[in-house]
């Protein structure tokens, strides 16, 4: 049994963190400084190229297909008919990335933004984010 942990666990030992320290990365001495800046306290990973954030949206470019609303497992499209457009609700979305590869013109795509949790539903709805949002969100 230990001659199979032990070369795994040496492996392990090698390998870099894919992930801040709990609970802060970065703590500073003084704790109002920590409240005034909280972003500063666990700044962002760097993500794969493959990674699944937040959608993308070029709103410009879509064609009202709807084929993105159909895929959806999660519910997370709406379509607005009279404008013959989508928009996305990051909340509901479980980022499996099927209207990214469904979408025929390809006006949808997942950023490497992670850190989109928030208070107000109204914030997670994605209406418009052109073509060029792909830094993460702090
Ligand atoms: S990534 Fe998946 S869950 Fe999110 S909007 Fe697209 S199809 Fe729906
Ligand atoms: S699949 Fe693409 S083009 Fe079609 S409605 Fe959805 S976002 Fe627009």
């Amino acid at each position: 049994m230990i001659t199979r942990i032990f070369p795994r666990l040496m492996k392990q030992l090698c390998l870099r963190f894919v992930t801040n320290l709990f609970p802060a990365a970065h703590m500073p001495p003084s704790l109002t400084d920590a409240l005034a800046k909280p972003a500063a306290l666990t700044p962002p990973v760097p993500v794969g190229s493959r990674f699944r954030g937040q959608l993308n949206y070029d709103r410009a470019k879509c064609v009202g297909c709807r084929l993105c609303v159909k895929v959806c497992p999660a519910n997370a499209t709406d379509y607005i008919a009279e404008e013959k457009k989508i928009l996305i609700h990051n909340d509901r979305c479980c980022f499996c990335a099927q209207c990214t590869e469904i979408c025929p013109v390809k006006c949808l795509t997942m950023s490497g933004a992670y850190l989109i949790s928030s208070y107000e539903r109204r914030e997670s709805v994605v209406t418009d984010t052109g073509s060029t949002q792909t830094e993460t969100k702090v």
